[in-house]
């Protein structure tokens, strides 16, 4: 509907990116103007440089487009910002797109405002496309709501992908878009016509509600997260063997537990402690390595739930670190 791509473009003020209805494709869910985007931008063997540990569908959308992902690593010691040189070094002849998450799943990392102008500086030289995942840029903790496609000379290159399930809680819903140079939206709009039409025209009245009506609810979810965050940061910790960055977006948090791992000789990955914490404890958490294998060592939590239920994930977590100090081989 032309009104809600208005409202989606006119939204776009906040993080300093302007556009009209003609450079928007609404679609339904974040995750379908992820698949478009690449079947639209790569062709069969382009470099697709992607976070790791990072979403797992950047993996998926790229090889089913016929690329191949190229990872950069992300680490604990930069808070999970993208590291420039890393990116820099890992590009050829061949890289098309560098895919970008900020703020990211599963760390909760975003990129300083130097290092989002450095890489808009490699994307130009390098001739570039951008595709800037922002589905969490609502979420900050920092204040800072920013993007790449805003810088000088990144519009024409950088496809945003975002939508409500997040900022808004409206995961079920399904309403995302796309924001692409206009030469884009043709190909695009073709993809999502023949495949699934369009998002249901009453989804599409309540995004229009969401984006113009009071943001207080958004306000109020995000200092709730931000005490939710500090509550798991600092349990976790305070546990021997487990570090953890406060991670200045999103609602993840992804803590270093090789400390604990090694305490049992070897005896549990990050996975088979995600696995017994589940079984034992009835906790669910992701092994980091869900996200690649940068994510070795460490888990993946989400604290958008109540401050309780992490009282009791942090006392689940510390009774099974215990329970592997006092017996570190399994031996049922
Ligand atoms: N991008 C990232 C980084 C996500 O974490 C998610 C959902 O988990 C999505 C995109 C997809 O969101 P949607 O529900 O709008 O498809």
């Amino acid at each position: 509907m032309p009104e809600l791509r208005d409202a989606i473009a006119r939204s776009l003020a906040t993080r300093g990116v302007r556009a009209t209805a003609e450079n928007v494709v609404v679609t339904p869910g974040a995750k379908p103007a992820l698949f478009c985007t690449a079947l639209s931008l790569i062709a069969p063997g382009d470099e697709v440089l992607c976070p790791d540990p990072g979403f797992p569908i950047y993996e998926s959308v790229v090889r089913f487009a016929g690329g191949r992902p190229v990872y950069y690593p992300l680490d604990e010691t930069r808070e999970f910002a993208p590291h420039v040189e890393a990116i820099a070094e890992r590009i050829t002849p061949r890289t098309r797109v560098l895919i970008l998450n900020v703020p990211h799943n599963p760390t909760g990392g975003v990129a300083t405002a130097r290092d989002l102008a450095a890489l808009a500086d490699l994307a130009q030289r390098h001739d570039l496309w951008v595709i800037s995942d922002e589905v969490y840029g609502q979420i900050r903790y920092d204040g800072r709501r920013d993007s790449i496609a805003a810088l000088p000379g990144m519009s024409d290159r950088t496809v945003i992908v975002d939508g409500f399930s997040k900022g808004y809680s409206m995961t079920g819903w399904r309403l995302g878009y796309g924001v692409m140079p206009a030469s884009l939206t043709d190909a695009m709009t073709t993809l999502i016509i023949n495949n699934v039409s369009c998002t249901a025209t009453f989804v599409q009245y309540a995004g229009i509600a969401a984006l113009m009506g009071p943001q207080d609810a958004v306000t109020r979810m995000v200092a709730g997260l931000r005490a939710k965050r500090d509550l798991l940061v600092r349990g976790l910790t305070a546990i021997d063997g487990i570090s953890c960055a406060s991670p200045a977006g999103a609602f993840y948090c992804f803590p270093d537990i090789s400390g604990v791992l090694e305490r049992t000789g070897g005896g549990l990955t990050c996975k088979s402690f995600a696995e017994r914490l589940l079984a034992e404890q009835h906790t669910a958490v992701l092994a980091g390595t869900a996200f690649g294998p940068g994510g070795e060592g460490h888990l993946r939590l989400c604290y958008a739930t109540e401050p309780a239920e992490l009282e009791r994930a942090l006392a689940a977590i510390r009774r099974l670190v215990g329970a592997l100090d006092r017996a570190p081989v399994r031996t049922a």
